[in-house]
């Protein structure tokens, strides 16, 4: 309006009407920022070819589905999403600025590049996001990758890639249930790294029989491959998977590997931002930082959480992990088990066992935002607080706190003894 009216004013008020106009614009644009929280959004794909001998994800072994049952699921997941941003996101839907979008599982690469391209492009419907500046990754799994599928992924709008290769050697990843052999994973890397200039190795250490000395000779082979970002989790045994008594035998302490392991990758230059992820420069993971800054995601699929609201409005959203039970109720509850407000306490333990994760820890501003200042002031007032101060294991500066390197590798502990 205040455009259409500027032609008809005299120069000197229009001059005025524009200085106005603009100096209008600024204090919406401002405000507009201060007002759109940045938004994490998950999709989960449940299914892999076969289970592996460590997972206690929530998937399940199938072969890829023919392609009308899984347009029926891509459905499923967008009756859902549908279903989120009316009941939870409501009307703020449209002030959320999407910061990223990661299709994870079970294994997602077993899609056809048309349903991932549905999915963006219905999510692209709400908020019109720029393709380009919005990290998109897609988990992969050497199995069914080639050159071309990888070059639709990428049409589709995947710009970031992440591998799952777990170990170097055959033997190990017979072992681990992996499909998928050492020949077949390097030739995929070679593709990915000739179609991504974003992507993600994924490698597990302290396999059974593996000693630090293997691990080591392992992590400079990994690192020829020159990944702008690599993940390296310790392999965690859940009760109950086929490996769980064979590891009760194995000695070396995690500390050790993780030691270890952050030592050589400060060493060959990338950044240890996170206790299992490293990256060259400007490629640390948007969407896992989303999680560890405690900013607010929204998990689509069976199993999925999402955290979403702010301070005292924060609430956890849990997602039935029942493959049919969540199928059929996508359209009455968005397949939503359970809804759970966070307390001050939880919301402080949630954010203390993200934040101290990362090498630059947590700001003041982000913990007193998001758990009230009284709360924050009663811990750093705590004998405990004091002692894992004093003992270098939480570093508290005028910025924020962060865990030392020692603290780092010891977060649950810290987190356990601070008896919030
Ligand atoms: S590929 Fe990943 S999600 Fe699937 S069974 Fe293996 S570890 Fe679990």
């Amino acid at each position: 309006m205040l455009c259409a009216k500027i032609p008809n004013l005299s120069p000197f008020s229009s001059l005025l009407s524009l200085l106005l106009y603009c100096s209008c614009i600024s204090v919406l644009l401002s405000l507009l920022m201060n007002v759109t929280p940045p938004l994490a959004l998950y999709f989960h794909w449940p299914f892999c070819l076969s289970k592996c001998a460590y997972c206690a994800f929530n998937s399940v072994a199938s072969p890829p589905l023919p392609f009308v049952e899984e347009k029926q699921w891509v459905q499923a997941l967008i009756v859902s999403f549908d279903w989120h941003v009316q009941h939870i996101l409501q009307n703020r839907a449209p002030f959320y600025a999407i910061q990223s979008i990661f299709f994870g599982g079970g294994t997602p690469s077993l899609l056809h590049p048309e349903s991932i391209y549905t999915l963006i492009k219905h999510v692209r419907t709400l908020w019109p996001f720029d393709l380009k500046a919005t990290e998109i990754t897609l988990e992969a799994n050497p199995d069914t990758l080639t050159a071309d599928r990888l070059i639709s992924f990428f049409e589709a709008g995947i710009n970031r890639l992440s591998l799952g290769v777990q170990a170097l050697n055959n033997a190990d990843l017979a072992h681990l249930g992996r499909t998928h052999s050492l020949e077949r994973a390097l030739q995929v890397i070679s593709w990915i790294s000739k179609v991504f200039a974003n992507y993600n190795l994924d490698f597990i250490y302290k396999r059974p029989g593996q000693s630090l000395k293997m691990w080591e000779t392992e992590l400079e082979q990994i690192c020829t491959f020159n990944s702008p970002h690599l993940s390296l989790y310790e392999l965690t045994i859940e009760p109950g998977t086929p490996l769980a008594d064979p590891m009760k035998k194995f000695s070396v302490k995690t500390e050790r590997f993780l030691e270890t392991t952050l030592r050589f990758m400060q060493k060959k230059g990338y950044s240890a931002y996170e206790i299992s992820n490293f990256c060259r420069p400007h490629h640390a993971c948007a969407h896992n930082l989303a999680y560890w800054h405690y900013q607010e995601y929204l998990g689509i699929g069976p199993g999925t959480h999402s955290r979403i609201g702010q301070r005292s409005e924060r609430t956890a959203f849990t997602a039935l992990s029942d493959l049919h039970k969540w199928r059929i109720s996508v359209a009455d509850t968005g397949g939503i088990a359970t809804t759970t407000p966070l307390s001050s306490k939880e919301r402080l333990i949630e954010h203390l066992l993200m934040g101290l994760r990362l090498e630059e820890g947590i700001s003041w501003h982000q913990l007193e935002d998001n758990a009230g200042t009284s709360y924050v002031d009663t811990l750093c007032a705590s004998s405990h607080f004091k002692m894992l101060q004093e003992k270098n294991i939480l570093i508290v500066t005028q910025n924020g706190i962060k865990a030392s390197h020692q603290g780092r590798l010891q977060i649950d502990a810290i987190v356990d003894y601070l008896n919030i």
